[in-house]
């Protein structure tokens, strides 16, 4: 609810300009359960900024993120608890989140082992039901992270993160950093998982292939606003609003008879979330600017069960 999050850079003691870095500005956003909501968006629109709010790596500038109703940040020490069992983290680089140095039994039981819920025996044999759920064999579960592929190494994220039977992943950008032919086999398995458990994704990524294959609902981020937000069909077959039409135009289009469809192309530098343009902040590469849309921000409307935030919205 209103989520803020500004950085501010005092620029050296020498300077007298202090900058405003407004990653995340003033953002609404409700996650169903059971469902997928991706959030797409190019590198620097604030989208892990917002995924480590979600689960209290950062604290916000100003706004709340209610859990169930209740604001993660006041939490009492018990509730505290159950929120770090209930909501867990997927890395996108899975080598540099496993300690080199444990074991992947002692990767993947360490949740059990930081809420003393398994210890020995018991532990070993969780770990091995986890290796068996992400399809890791469990003779290797003394072997050190090294030892895996990438996407190995991506199973073992997601073991640990399944430990203490959670309810929501935020996974922010889990296959980007695998090969193609890995990405889909992590893909189909986090959606299995999905099924078998009935999880809950916040799915973060910049891929529009992976985003239309994975989400039932899309929220589009640009410079720390929410732009756009719907229903994962209509949002790719009719986008609102000109910066997810871009988005999915300079998408690579898998249909060949679609390939020479007109573009639309962007003009103008993107702008630094350091100090973001006045009115819209897409303004300064939006094809459709209008004197309007470069004094007043656009608000997130409504059109029928989908949001979008411009003056003159694509219906
Ligand atoms: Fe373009 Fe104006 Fe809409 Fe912003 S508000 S996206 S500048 S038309
Ligand atoms: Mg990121």
């Amino acid at each position: 609810k209103n989520l803020k999050k500004y950085f501010f850079d005092t620029g050296g003691w020498l300077s007298k300009q202090k900058n405003i870095v407004k990653a995340v500005d003033n953002v609404d956003l409700e996650i169903v359960q059971h469902e997928t909501l991706a959030l797409v968006g190019e590198s620097g629109c604030g989208k892990s900024t917002l995924a480590r709010l979600l689960i209290n790596l950062l604290q916000p500038t100003d706004g709340e993120v209610l859990y169930k109703g209740e604001n993660i940040f006041n939490l009492r020490a018990e509730a505290a608890n159950q929120f770090k069992k209930q909501v867990q983290f997927i890395f996108q680089d899975p080598y540099a989140c496993l300690n080199p140095r444990m074991k992947v039994i002692d990767i993947i039981g360490e949740p059990l082992t930081t809420h003393k819920l398994a210890v020995g025996k018991n532990k070993e044999i969780r770990v091995e039901q986890l290796m068996n759920l992400v399809g890791l064999r469990q003779e290797f579960m003394n072997r050190y992270p090294h030892q895996f592929s990438g996407g190995q190494r991506q199973r073992i994220g997601i073991a640990r993160a399944l430990a203490l039977n959670p309810e929501l992943l935020i996974c922010d950008e889990p296959v980007s950093a695998l090969d193609v032919s890995i990405q889909s086999q992590i893909l189909n398995l986090l959606k299995d998982l999905q099924a078998q458990f009935g999880l809950t994704y916040f799915f973060i990524s910049h891929n529009l292939s992976v985003v239309r294959y994975m989400a039932d609902r899309v929220c589009v981020m640009f410079l720390g606003k929410v732009v756009e937000l719907g229903n994962c069909e209509e949002i790719f077959e009719q986008p609102l609003h000109p910066y997810t039409s871009f988005l999915m135009n300079a998408a690579p289009v898998p249909n060949p008879k679609l390939r020479n469809r007109a573009r639309l192309l962007l003009e103008g530098e993107v702008p630094s979330p350091m100090n973001p343009p006045p009115g819209c902040r897409f303004h300064t590469r939006c094809p459709y600017v209008q004197e309007i849309c470069r004094v007043e921000e656009p608000k997130l409307a409504d059109y029928g069960g989908r949001k979008c935030a411009c003056h003159f919205s694509l219906t």
